[in-house]
């Protein structure tokens, strides 16, 4: 009997494949089970081998009849694997459902799947102009053409993605679009399921593992056309895939930085080359990455400047907080404006990145600050839940009444956070409906949704929040927003910080006056001749990009220097600078600039210490070359060292 060899990706965090053999003819891309160790393992078979010297166990199951990934499919995340230089096993698992992550075989196929219902093929609005120009040249795009749809907020993005899906259909193929998070789903698919009804479908990981693999299976086998999912979804199988688009591609959370830390939008723009299909990336504020490869003319640029109700975009104004006493966080100023948006009945808005009541808690008589056991962060003081929590490990501890450190009855709190604003605003404006919208306050599933619904059609009100407030929702009354935290990122030194906080204060400000074009942003600051700052003011996100992005070309940091990081992590300080400094010798430093070792800036998480060594190339394959030296050099090396950290490495690091 002939006996075939096949190289075979196992789920275990080695940076090699493994060689078995099996009297059957298998597939790349096929699930098999095998012995590893002394453990049966799955296993997934990515090529064949001619003939081999080294003797080989014998593959026990072949699980699938038909390949789970396809060669294309294996193609781009063995480039993935090659590219943040992961575990190719690793890589695979984090692609495919749950349910098939076992030994087990797959499960019979879905009988009576219902074919979906036909297009409906009667668009529900008029195009703009600028909407049709936009539409026009995407639908006639063949081949891999990368582009950015530039839309300010409210320019109708949506609306052209659901013409470009159209144009796809209309050729037999699928679409793929990936959101940032899944709390914006709902909306885009509550507009795609009203144009192309049961086509569309969706994937992200807080469904049930067989909703996911229903969904899985369905999009692979064509019976959902339009898949709407987060970042796992950016590699299902799908059988004629013919159009990407990424939703708000400047959106950090596309980046996983825990295990596999890869991009998903940067995973999709790679398959969309690799399948030779358009691939749109969409954004009121385009990442920098995305700006430089138009600026080399490698992304085409698409533009939508007005807004569909051809309103005025909000006004921006910085107000210097230097000689103000602020009242929980708020200037004299902003109250009043607030009190005069509600007078007119309207909205106001104020956005501010810490939940909880206040950021740190002290005695005022001693230097005792509460800070959490295993991180190096204040414990913030939450009164609803009169706890003091960590943010970073959520530990949360009682409120003493005394200092533990003096033993006085002076504890106070520190700064400013969400609950605190909502406290105070309800005394000052008492009778007015107030939305307080963060972490802690929805955490009920569908809670989220309620609020959104109710602010959406209410009158006047507050509205205050984090983050989670500026993402892709619109509310119709709101006129007035008031940014009070912006100053951390106007000081960072981490410059993607500084691109971030642009990013919101633009996202913020185009939740405001959708319908009237009377709004405003009041952004509260100490340093009102800071330079990005007043780039903002415009309003214009693109100038502010620009001049931000002269910089970095000028002092040579990302994008126009390619970056990795190599992490360790450990219970102590003095292993990881010890291994970090071992390592750095397998870093050829004539090619590269080495920075490091140095404390991450989460130096210490759940009682592990945090160090990195930065990375910059000038060119990405030499970026690529220099990793895959070290890590070769590295998985050779002995040294003691190495067994007592956790090392990883981090292409294109976010957190730095
Ligand atoms: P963006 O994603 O660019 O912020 P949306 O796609 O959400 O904008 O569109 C903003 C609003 O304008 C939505 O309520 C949408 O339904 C509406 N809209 C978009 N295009 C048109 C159009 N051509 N005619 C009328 N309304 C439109
Ligand atoms: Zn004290
Ligand atoms: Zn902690």
């Amino acid at each position: 009997m002939s006996k075939f060899f096949y190289n075979v990706a196992i789920a275990v965090p080695l940076r090699q494949t493994f060689t078995y053999h099996s009297n059957q003819q298998i597939k790349p891309g096929t699930r098999v089970a095998v012995k590893f160790g002394s453990k049966q393992k799955l296993g997934i078979v990515i090529g064949t081998i001619n003939e081999t010297v080294i003797k080989t166990k014998s593959i026990d199951f072949v699980l699938d009849d038909e390949p789970i990934f396809s060669r294309t499919e294996l193609k781009i995340l063995n480039w993935a694997a090659e590219y943040y230089h992961h575990p190719i096993g690793d890589v695979l698992i984090s692609f495919i459902p749950t349910t098939l992550r076992q030994t087990k075989k797959m499960l019979e196929p879905i009988n009576n799947l219902q074919i979906a219902q036909a297009i409906n093929n009667t668009f529900k609005k008029t195009l703009s102009a600028q909407q049709l120009k936009a539409v026009k040249f995407l639908s006639a795009l063949e081949g891999f053409v990368p582009t950015l749809l530039y839309g300010v907020t409210g320019s109708g993005k949506t609306e052209v993605y659901i013409r470009c899906i159209s144009e796809a259909l209309l050729k037999n193929k699928s679409s793929l679009i990936l959101a940032p998070e899944i709390a914006l789903i709902p909306q885009l698919e509550e507009r795609l399921k009203n144009q192309f009804g049961a086509l569309v479908g969706i994937y992200h990981s807080k469904m049930t593992p067989s909703a996911r693999y229903k969904s899985w299976q369905k999009f692979r086998e064509g019976n959902i056309k339009i898949m709407i999912g987060t970042r796992s979804a950016v590699m299902l199988p799908a059988p004629r895939l013919g159009l990407i688009i990424i939703d708000e591609e400047h959106d950090a959370s596309y980046k996983q930085n825990e295990g596999f830390k890869f991009s998903a939008r940067d995973l999709a723009i790679k398959r969309a080359q690799i399948l030779k299909i358009p691939i749109i990336l969409g954004s009121a504020t385009p990442s920098l990455r995305t700006l430089k490869l138009v600026e080399e003319k490698k992304f085409n640029i698409i533009k939508l400047t007005k807004r569909i109700t051809d309103k005025n975009p909000p006004r921006f104004s910085i107000l210097d907080i230097n000689e103000t006493k602020l009242l929980s966080g708020l200037a004299p100023q902003a109250i009043q404006a607030i009190g005069d948006t509600l007078k007119k009945q309207k909205q106001a808005m104020i956005f501010i990145n810490r939940r909880g009541f206040a950021p740190q808690f002290i005695c005022s008589y001693c230097e005792w600050r509460a800070a959490c056991n295993s991180c190096d962060s204040s414990l913030v003081f939450h009164h609803q839940a009169e706890r003091l929590i960590c943010h970073r490990c959520d530990s949360a501890f009682g409120v003493p009444e005394r200092c533990p450190s003096c033993g006085k009855e002076q504890l106070s709190f520190l700064g400013t956070g969400t609950e605190q604003l909502e406290n105070t605003l309800s005394e000052l404006f008492p009778a007015i409906p107030l939305f307080r919208m963060d972490r802690d306050s929805t955490k009920k599933t569908g809670s989220l949704d309620e609020m959104l619904s109710k602010i959406k059609n209410a009158q006047t009100g507050i509205l205050v929040g984090t983050q989670m407030l500026i993402k892709g929702h619109d509310f119709p009354n709101l006129e007035l927003v008031i940014a009070i935290d912006v100053d951390q990122g106007v000081t960072s030194i981490n410059s993607s910080a500084i691109e971030e906080m642009g990013q919101q204060l633009i996202q913020v400000a185009g939740r405001a006056g959708r319908l009237d074009g009377n709004s405003s942003v009041l952004v509260q600051s100490r340093y009102t001749n800071d330079q990005n700052l007043l780039q903002l003011k415009s309003g214009d996100y693109l100038k502010f990009a620009n001049a931000l992005m002269k910089q970095r070309k000028e002092i040579g940091q990302p994008p126009y220097t390619f970056e990795a990081i190599i992490k360790a992590a450990s219970p102590t300080t003095q292993a990881n600078i010890d291994m970090l400094n071992h390592v750095k010798h397998f870093i050829d430093s004539t090619k590269c600039k080495v920075i490091g070792p140095m404390p991450a800036m989460q130096a210490k998480v759940r009682g592990s210490y945090n160090h990195h060594l930065i990375i910059q190339a000038s060119k990405r394959t030499l970026l690529n070359q220099i990793l895959l030296d070290f890590s070769n050099s590295v998985t050779g090396d002995k040294n003691k060292l190495l067994k007592k950290v956790k090392w990883s490495i981090d292409v294109d690091p976010i957190d730095l």
